[in-house]
């Protein structure tokens, strides 16, 4: 069985992680920062070694294709090279570093194929200086607004534009070199778990069903600020302590929902926040995601049920924005499945709570998802690492998984 290099996989990840080095075990690279243009420049200069055909779409997105023995659309896999600030050496460029590697493989080893095979690098997957996160994959599927997201201005440098950056970059190419449906059969994304599941179950390959739907609520308590001295405890409107509440109500109600939900208030405010004042306003957020429809839409009705006023405070709330639950094409679903199975890799099947571009494409093209354990867990930081070993069974596995594809 010809399967994907240690060694060239070692060296790939050796290699971009010098891309925007924090110099401590992290990357900071920013979508089409310096360290970024630089990790691009060194894709480029890969696939070029193996013969790719690389090209790049109106908003940055690469395209690195090698061909196939009949005239079909592309089989695609890849992901983003950008990160948040102080991120890690996994998240996103794994993605790309493996379907690098699984396109060496097939070309070094000479493995027949019918498709095209193409790399694809998505511009600007995570939104960290540039706003919202997934916004290339999400214009070319008509998420977003192309104007709107040439318009975004960096979070570090006032004024300055996506749209400027995307000019200033040199990768700006033609709009008729994007991902369309009659160009590309499918896509197959891996990507690091970013959560504790597989490495603490002891999986190799997690099989990704979907993509969670998640809703995010933000409360707001309406109370009377005063002073902490003077108001006896009968007279006050207290927002914090109303809000405490409704939190706990929150989390004893949530908690009798499905197992596999997962919610988090991850964001609080008090007004005016002085020690000797009653907090005449408190707001926070709920964050809740879980795979299926029914689960959320009990979420909601659990919120519903908050009464307009508790403990003398208005309460008001508003969705501040909601994800639909996607749900990956079952074919290829089962082909990572059967090709983990084949190679002997311990598996399961897992959704995830990350958005991914993979989850936009499947709008498109039919598409699924890898993912590799994640020591501890940790994603978006420093710490996050997954062994070479995990890496390559990763790569084993999306290059089985683009083989099988290739055969319908
Ligand atoms: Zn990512």
């Amino acid at each position: 069985m010809t399967l994907c290099s240690l060694n060239r996989m070692e060296d790939k990840i050796k290699t971009f992680s010098k891309f925007g080095d924090t110099g401590k075990g992290g990357i900071t690279r920013f979508s089409l920062s310096p360290e970024a243009l630089a990790a691009r420049a060194e894709f480029k200069k890969r696939m070029e070694a193996i013969g790719a055909n690389i090209v790049t779409d109106d908003i940055a997105n690469m395209y690195a294709t090698i061909p196939g023995s009949e005239d079909l659309p592309a089989i695609m896999s890849g992901s983003h090279l950008d990160s948040v600030r102080q991120g890690g050496n996994y998240d996103g460029v794994l993605g790309v570093m493996t379907a690098m590697e699984a396109a060496e493989t097939i070309v070094k080893e000479k493995i027949p194929h019918r498709h095209p095979i193409t790399v694809v690098v998505w511009t600007n997957e995570e939104g960290a200086r540039f706003e919202p996160a997934m916004m290339s994959s999400g214009v070319i599927c008509g998420k977003f607004d192309k104007e709107t997201m040439l318009a975004s201005v960096a979070k570090d440098k006032p004024g300055y534009t996506f749209g400027e950056a995307l000019a200033a970059s040199g990768y700006r190419g033609d709009i008729s070199n994007r991902m369309t449906p009659d160009k590309y059969a499918a896509l197959v994304e891996l990507h690091i778990e970013q959560g504790p599941v597989l490495i603490s179950e002891g999986f190799d390959i997690g099989i990704v069903e979907g993509v969670c739907g998640m809703i995010n609520y933000e409360f707001t308590f309406l109370g009377q600020a005063g002073h902490a001295g003077t108001t006896p405890m009968k007279y006050r409107k207290d927002a914090l302590y109303a809000a405490v509440k409704t939190i706990q109500y929150l989390h004893d109600e949530l908690d009798k929902l499905d197992g596999s939900l997962v919610y988090t208030t991850g964001k609080i405010s008090a007004h005016p926040n002085i020690h000797t004042i009653i907090p005449g306003e408190v707001k926070f957020t709920l964050d809740a995601r879980h795979q299926k429809t029914e689960v959320i839409s009990q979420v909601l009705e659990i919120i519903q049920k908050i009464p307009s006023e508790v403990e003398k405070c208005k309460v008001s709330y508003t969705q501040a924005w909601s994800r639909k639950s996607v749900a990956y094409t079952p074919r290829l679903v089962d082909y990572v499945e059967e090709s983990a199975k084949e190679l002997g890799y311990t598996n399961r099947r897992i959704y995830s709570g990350p958005g991914h571009d993979a989850q936009y494409m499947i709008d498109m093209i039919p598409a699924t998802m890898i993912f590799v354990p994640s020591i501890d867990g940790h994603s978006h930081c420093e710490l996050e690492y997954t062994p070479v070993e995990d890496c390559l069974k990763g790569a084993n596995v999306l290059l089985k998984t683009l083989l099988r594809i290739d055969k319908d």
